[in-house]
Order: C-alpha cells, then structure tokens, then sequence
C-alpha cells in the first residue's frame, strides 16, 4: 500500500499537534505517536502555560528577565526572546484551535502568579490546563481532513538521507505497542517535504517554535511518502 504525506511529525503533545494543525492546510500530514494521541506529558501539565497578555502591568523584558534568572543564566537567551515574544500568538492559536482558557467577571485572562514569575501572567484551565489543551487539540487534529493519525507505532530508528530533491527520504523503524517485542517492528519508508521530531518536552515545545517560521515560505512545495510495512522492506 502506498500512501502520500507532505509532512511527517513525530509526537501527539502541545508540540507535535499544534505543529501538524499548522502546516495542514499547506498538505498531508502523517502524525505518529508511541500509544494513543492522548499519551503526553502535555496532558499531565496543571499549572497553566506563561504568557505576557496584559500589557499595563506586564511586558516582554520583564518575562525575558524571570525566565533568564529562573534559568540560572545558562538558558539561550535568543531562544527565551523567541518563545516568549512569539507567546501571545501562540495563546491565539491555542484559542482559535478551542482551548478554554479561564477568564475573570470582567472577561479578561485570570491571570495567576507562579514561581518565577513577577508578575501574573499564567493563563489557565481550572487545575487541569494541559488537559484542556490535549484535548482540544485532538479534536482539531481528528476535525482536520488532512492529518493522519498512525497511533501505537514506537520510533526506535530514524534515518535521514541526504537528497538535491525537493522531498527528504527517510526511514523509520518502529516497535508495534502495546505488547512490545522487539521482533515485531515495522518499517516504513517515507519521502516527505519536511519532518518534525516533537517528542522532547520543552526542546520539542522550542524546536516548533523556533524553527517553523523559517519553513513557513517555502512550505507550498510537496513532497511525496511511500509507506511498506514490514514484509516488503525489512532488513
Ligand atoms: C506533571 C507535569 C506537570 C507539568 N506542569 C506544567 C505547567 O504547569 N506548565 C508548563 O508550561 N509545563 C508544565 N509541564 C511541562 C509540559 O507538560 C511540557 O513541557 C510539554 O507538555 C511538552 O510538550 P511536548 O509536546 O514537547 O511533549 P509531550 O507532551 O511529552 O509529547 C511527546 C509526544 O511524543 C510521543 N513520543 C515520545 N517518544 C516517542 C517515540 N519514540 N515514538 C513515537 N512517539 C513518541 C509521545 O507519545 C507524545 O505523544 C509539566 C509536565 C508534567 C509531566
């Protein structure tokens, strides 16, 4: 059987959903994840996600600075400018793809303050955000006409090969879970135009973030992906 992706992405979590939400309506997107698309730790987050929202107590320098300190220093300071610069729009996002976040009588963001933090500025729901945010993004990603979800698939090898073409080939070797056993394991061939690996927690959450602005221009291009199971392309 072959089928045809544009886009592969790896992980069901903030990174990986929001990423395929993002670039699906530029293409086919294959999303795999180890269990089921409801298994991340973004499921798990309670406290809320950080964001400057209010600009008449709070402002990005402020954020840049707590996160920097919070990190002892040591964190890359163009990559916290990034991530909490681009923030609020990524709340947008979150919003538009159905993510409740709570708000005062007022109807504004209700603001908590976290440790860290020197000014109210986590969004949140209830005490079980990353669950609202897993959830909505489920069903946008289970809405969407153009995603695939390939779920119970356990990446254990990813090969990325060099290529002038337009399309990167690139072989994944999974384990078939649950039930693991190391001799049932699929491989599957893939010629995608881009790959997204969003299965790292925060370095996933960064990696999005940081690079999907520099594909976004030429992410019109296509490729093609060639998937075989086991039987006809196994070692
Ligand atoms: C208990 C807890 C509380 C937290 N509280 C907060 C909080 O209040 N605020 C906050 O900002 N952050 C919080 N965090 C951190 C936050 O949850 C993570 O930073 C964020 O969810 C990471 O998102 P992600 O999409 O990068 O990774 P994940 O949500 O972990 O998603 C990873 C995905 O990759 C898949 N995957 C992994 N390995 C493989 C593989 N080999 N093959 C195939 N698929 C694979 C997984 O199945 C999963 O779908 C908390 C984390 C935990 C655990």
């Amino acid at each position: 059987m072959v089928r045809k992706f544009d886009f592969l992405v790896i992980g069901s979590g903030i990174a990986g959903m929001s990423f395929a939400l993002k670039v699906a309506h530029k293409g086919k997107v294959a999303l795999i994840c180890k269990s089921g698309l409801e298994e991340a730790n973004t499921y798990f987050a309670q406290g809320g996600v950080a964001s400057v929202t209010n600009l008449l107590v709070d402002n990005f320098d402020k954020h840049i600075e707590d996160t920097m300190i919070a990190g002892d220093w040591i964190s890359n300071r163009a990559a916290v400018e990034k991530v909490v610069r681009e923030a609020p729009a990524q709340i947008e996002e979150l919003i538009k793809w159905g993510v409740d976040f709570d708000k005062n009588e007022k109807g504004e963001f209700d603001l908590h303050r976290e440790g860290g933090h020197s000014e109210f500025r986590i969004l949140h729901h209830k005490d079980n955000t990353g669950a609202e945010i897993q959830d909505s993004l489920i069903k946008a990603v289970q809405r969407h006409p153009n995603i695939t979800v390939i779920e119970n698939q356990f990446a254990i090898e990813i090969n990325l090969f060099e290529s002038r073409e337009e399309v990167i080939p690139v072989t994944l070797r999974f384990a078939v879970i649950p039930g693991w056993d190391a001799q049932q394991q699929n491989v599957i061939s893939f010629q995608i135009f881009f790959a997204a690996f969003c299965n790292v927690m925060d370095i996933g959450n960064v990696f999005t973030k940081l690079f999907l602005n520099h594909f976004c221009d030429i992410f019109g291009i296509t490729g093609v992906a060639a998937e075989k199971d086991a039987s006809d392309s196994h070692e």
